[in-house]
């Protein structure tokens, strides 16, 4: 029989736990506070599966239909926990409310359930601190949208018992998503602190009028993005020279002189941030960022595509 998995929160990233967790053969049960949303989530993801199965894109073995079948939702939190090995939670990102889910959610879980959140800002050990179940939570954070981006970070509190981020981690590399494991919580976790560097350097260059907006977002697209697509900064330093030792020989004492040049790290207002939003806006009107945003979904998925194949 199909292991359960429960899903606290039907939005955008509940829905694509959803789709996820049935690629793979679970069976998954959605919860949502507001039980209309729940019944949005089935139609989308229903309409959305036979798309995908259309265009070739389905994730997993089964067929949209079989998926379909695996996926069903209720208004009851304990009937969404009962007999479920995990529940992924995916309510909004405001602390009060998370934390509120959460609670309501420790009062029914039992052991060996595990709770994972999607959390993307708040600390593990914040979150968990006063549940009765916190040695059996983790964090599981995925990128947006997970179906196409398979990165996962799994990040315990101090706390969670050793065998939970393992078991999680091996959940993931079951639907094909990629998990990382952080040895210890750390705030932003690891992807937002490496895309905070790259934003507070970009932002820098802008605001020193070194680039304008177009061309320092190109260095990213450009340049830098292409190769990141497929290797990460350190293998990149590693085929750049004979090695990383080579590497180090050769750049080290660049790299670290250029790094002392960097400036404070900008607040991100004012000024800089008119600009930075003048230019943005010429360039993607705000009533075009969802025409743009389905742009990046497509791009997305070509991607997708060509990791799979080489
Ligand atoms: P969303 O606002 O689209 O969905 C949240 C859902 O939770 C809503 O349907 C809401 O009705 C429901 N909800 C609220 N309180 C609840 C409760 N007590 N019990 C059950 N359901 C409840 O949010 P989202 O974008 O799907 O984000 C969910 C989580 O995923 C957040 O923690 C977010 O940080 C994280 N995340 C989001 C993204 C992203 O790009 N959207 C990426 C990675 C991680």
């Amino acid at each position: 029989m199909a292991e359960t998995i429960g899903i606290l929160g039907s939005g955008l990233i509940g829905r694509s736990w959803a789709m996820l967790f049935a690629s793979a053969g679970y069976k998954v049960k959605l919860f949502d506070i507001e039980p209309k949303q729940v019944q949005g989530a089935l139609k989308e993801i229903e309409s959305q599966l036979k798309e995908l199965e259309k265009t070739k894109l389905l994730r997993g073995k089964l067929s949209a239909a079989q998926q379909i079948a695996l996926i069903s939702g209720t208004s009851n939190l304990k009937d969404c926990v009962t007999g479920a090995f995990l529940v992924q939670e995916c309510t909004p990102e405001i602390l009060d409310i998370k934390m509120k889910a959460l609670r309501d959610l420790d009062a029914v879980v039992q052991a060996p359930t595990i709770i994972s959140s999607s959390t993307s800002t708040h600390m593990p050990s914040v979150l968990s601190k006063d549940l009765k179940n916190k040695e059996r939570f983790v964090v599981a954070h995925p990128v947006n949208p997970p179906y196409y981006v398979r990165l996962v970070e799994i990040v315990p509190a101090p706390y969670t018992e050793e065998w939970v981020p393992v078991k999680v981690r091996t959940l993931m590399e079951t639907i094909g998503q990629v998990p990382v494991s952080l040895k210890k919580e750390i705030a932003g976790f690891s992807l937002n602190r490496i895309q905070y560097v790259i934003l507070n350097e970009v932002w820098r260059q802008v605001q020193e009028g070194i680039l304008d907006v177009a061309d320092v977002d190109k260095v990213m697209s450009e340049g830098l993005g292409p190769r990141y697509a497929f290797l990460g900064a350190l293998e990149t330093a590693h085929l750049n020279a004979e090695g990383m030792v080579s590497y180090c020989e050769r750049y080290a004492s660049t790299i670290y002189s250029v790094s002392q040049s960097m400036g404070p790290i900008p607040h991100m207002e004012g000024k800089a941030l008119e600009n930075i939003q003048k230019q943005m806006c010429e360039r993607i009107p705000l009533e075009k960022l969802q025409e743009r945003r389905q742009w990046r979904d497509a791009c997305l998925t070509k991607l997708s595509v060509l990791k799979k194949e080489v």
